[in-house]
């Protein structure tokens, strides 16, 4: 096991979209309690929201801000969708090609915003043709809201082209990039987004705990006292750690945010963003590469996939994903469960403190795993036939 396992503080690896394998360096970030007034800390927060903007906008950050929000990635989502939407007069369009599109749907529809989805197979693409149809029928839309990586299957949606749709029309636009940010170069002033949204514990390679948004000043300047909730009022929030220079309204997880800074400080020892991509780019081919070999089919067409998670067929009828994970966990990796409806899949991630080491182990200990598998199906076969031909004997 010790050979298995050289980060000796993880019993194994996460394959997963988040929480994924973090640095012992950022848990080391942790070892200290921090006071959520003192200026110390106030100081930290801040220096993680200029160091945000300067990764999302380099070009023009003076235009852009950002704001840290409690909880997870979603409620960072749901926040933005009930504060960026006036109350009156407002309608989203929300481009659905998997589970993240629509949960942003049902938020609409919780909220009582009125919301229309522009709903794609999830094996595909958002296409940008279709969305623009939409948008040119309908001229009560005023903001559209977009998936970058829907990690329901590790689909990468085509960006650029969506948002010069998106602003074609004179929407405003917001991304989620969760499971992007960080981990792809997307350069937020030049793809003029308004509004940008991740979490600590994905690329960025945090602990979960909280959300941010990259904001553009002017739009997120318009949205006071249109938030349907106090806890998630973006606008508030935003306006408490800029007038208060890194103060929080409520209770802040100081621990994590700790360690988000230090992920940030090992993102730029890394190369940045550009180095990073390269690294999931590398680990994700490794990984597909083995799989195919191993006799595992990939779900989509390679134009389409991204470099941070990857959607793998079940290899036939009788293919347990419980057994296969469980013995994988034995070996030190965790995956993930597959997230569509239609057909039967699971997930592995390329995603955080994960190199070309791991992922070459992880080939291997699956190839392992199917030659063991296809020698006990042959033997059993031949035990039946051995049976059946005695019993005719
Ligand atoms: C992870 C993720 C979210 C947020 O999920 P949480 O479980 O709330 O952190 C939202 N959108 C996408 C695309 C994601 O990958």
């Amino acid at each position: 096991m010790a050979e298995l396992n050289q980060r000796t503080d993880n019993p194994y690896l996460l394959l997963t979209p988040g929480p994924l394998t973090t640095t012992s360096s950022v848990k080391e970030a942790m070892l200290k309690d921090w006071c959520t007034w003192d200026v110390e800390y106030n100081k930290l927060v801040d220096s993680i929201r200029q160091k945000l903007v300067h990764l999302a906008a380099p070009i023009t950050p003076e235009e852009y801000t950002a704001v840290l929000m409690q909880g997870s990635g979603s409620f960072s989502v749901e926040s933005t969708i009930g504060t960026v939407l006036p109350r009156e007069g407002a309608k989203l369009a929300v481009a659905v090609n998997g589970a993240y599109g629509e949960r942003i749907v049902q938020m609409a529809e919780i909220l009582g915003i009125p919301v229309t989805a522009v709903r794609f197979d999830e094996r595909q693409a958002v296409d940008p043709d279709v969305l623009e149809e939409v948008l040119k029928n309908d001229p009560s839309i005023t903001h559209a809201a977009i998936v970058h990586c829907e990690t329901t299957t590790g689909v990468l949606n085509p960006l650029e082209e969506l948002a010069s749709v998106i602003h074609k029309y004179g929407k405003t636009l917001i991304v989620d990039a969760m499971s992007s940010f960080g981990g792809i170069p997307l350069p937020v002033d030049r793809l003029g987004i308004d509004f940008l949204i991740s979490s600590s514990n994905k690329c960025i390679q945090g602990v979960p705990g909280f959300g941010f948004v990259i904001a553009r000043r002017s739009s997120i300047a318009k949205c006071k006292g249109n938030a349907r909730s106090l806890s998630l009022d973006l606008y508030d929030q935003w306006d408490v750690m800029e007038r208060q220079h890194g103060k929080w309204r409520f209770t802040s997880p100081t621990h994590v945010v700790r360690a988000f800074d230090q992920a940030l400080s090992e993102l730029e020892d890394e190369g940045s963003v550009e180095a990073r991509y390269h690294r999931y780019q590398c680990n994700q081919q490794i990984l597909v590469q083995g799989m195919q070999e191993a006799g595992f089919e990939v779900l989509l067409p390679e134009e389409w996939h991204s470099p941070i998670i990857t959607s793998f067929k079940y290899p036939n009828q009788t293919f347990s994903f419980s057994d296969f994970y469980t013995r994988l966990k034995k070996q030190g990796f965790v995956l993930y469960p597959g997230k569509l409806t239609s057909e039967p899949t699971f997930r592995i991630g390329s995603i955080g403190d994960v190199h070309s080491e791991d992922m070459k182990r992880l080939v291997g200990v699956v190839k392992q795993i199917v030659n063991e598998k296809s020698d006990n199906e042959v033997n059993s076969s031949t035990d039946k036939n051995i049976a059946l031909n005695k019993s005719s004997i």
